[in-house]
């Protein structure tokens, strides 16, 4: 970061500025110009507040020269970041399907559909437990019981098992939960990703609605900042004026956070698309963009599906699209 100072800055004003920097445990390099002085700020200065740095009398300007997300940041490590979820790997090489059903919805569901994914080829095993629906009179999830049944689906295939969690307050409802997921909508629930930053489970991180990519790397570092280095990025569409698709897939995210972030990158299709007939090919784009991993809803009877019914594939569909992720693999 830089301050530029004010050309009429005292030389106490500056000494006291350049102390208080350095009680924030910055370095400052000082140097003092024809016209101005101009002060290079080197160290973490995520915690500045720079409105609060440009409202003072003596300061001409600010500029941030290097990002604000330090530990998610490819600049401070270079080498791709691998998270292990109950042995299985994502990223640095290491690539993995998640499916299952949106909504975990009774036991013969999600063991059937459990089974099915696995025989396909899925790695990791999705469902919802806790439901961020957009209408508060739409199935919720079965809560507790939906956490158990997955436990029981992992049981049954090994698979291990990626939830979406609401709340700080569910945490132990999830302790056997292999993957944390923040859905889109929480995404910006800092409370959450602070505590979820306190564990050392891995966290997939959805990108909200209409975040920006920075704002997704922000989130990621709220979980980092606390501790917790376990953390993967997820495009799942945003919300632009095209309603033919039910979000828009960035398939160029997929890229652009691999080039700014060392974090494993998950590109999801489903929820990008919400449609049946975009999710084989939209796979495959987000594969050879450079996703280390897919999550693609799965339900062995989605016409019976109480969330999500469009877009979740049938166990048939999803053996077919396995098939043209490993084309789309093997070409890259
Ligand atoms: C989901 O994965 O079922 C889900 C609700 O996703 P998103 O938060 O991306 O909408
Ligand atoms: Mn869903």
């Amino acid at each position: 970061m830089i301050a530029v100072l004010k050309s009429n800055a005292t030389k106490q004003q500056i000494d006291n500025l350049v102390e208080w920097f350095e009680k924030q445990g910055l370095r400052v390099n000082e140097s003092k110009g024809e016209y101005c002085t101009v002060l290079g700020l080197i160290g973490d200065t995520t915690r500045i507040d720079t409105d609060l740095l440009q409202g003072l009398d003596i300061i001409e300007s600010v500029t941030r020269i290097s990002e604000p997300f330090k530990k998610a940041n490819r600049k401070f490590h270079p080498e791709d970041t691998i998270v292990d979820i109950g042995g299985v790997k994502i990223g640095g090489g290491n690539f993995a399907v998640m499916a299952g059903p949106c909504s975990v919805e009774n036991e013969e569901q999600i063991i059937e559909t459990a089974k099915a994914v696995k025989a396909a080829g899925a790695t990791l095993l999705r469902g919802g437990a806790y439901k961020p629906r957009t209408s508060p009179y739409d199935f919720q999830g079965l809560h507790e019981e939906g956490i158990r049944l997955l436990i029981k689906a992992r049981e049954a295939t090994g698979l291990p098992i990626v939830s979406e969690i609401m709340s700080p307050e569910q945490l132990p409802v999830f302790e056997e939960i292999d993957c944390l997921q923040v859905g889109a909508r929480n995404m910006q629930n800092f409370d959450l990703l602070k505590a979820l930053g306190k564990t050392k489970k891995p966290v997939l991180l959805k990108r909200g609605l209409s975040a920006t990519l920075k704002e997704l790397l922000m989130s990621a570092e709220y979980i980092m900042s606390e501790g917790n280095p376990n953390v993967i990025l997820c495009e799942r569409g945003i919300r632009t004026y095209e309603t033919y698709t039910r979000n828009t897939f960035d398939v160029s995210a997929i890229a652009a956070l691999k080039e700014l972030s060392h974090l494993p990158v998950v590109a999801d299709p489903s929820h990008a698309t919400g449609k049946v007939s975009l999710i084989k090919p939209m796979s495959m784009a987000a594969i050879v963009s450079g996703a280390d991993a897919l999550e693609i809803e799965v339900h062995n009877c989605p016409k019976k599906a109480l969330s999500d019914a469009a877009q979740q594939l049938t166990p048939d569909q999803f053996v077919g699209v396995m098939e043209a992720i490993d084309k789309a693999r093997s070409i890259i």
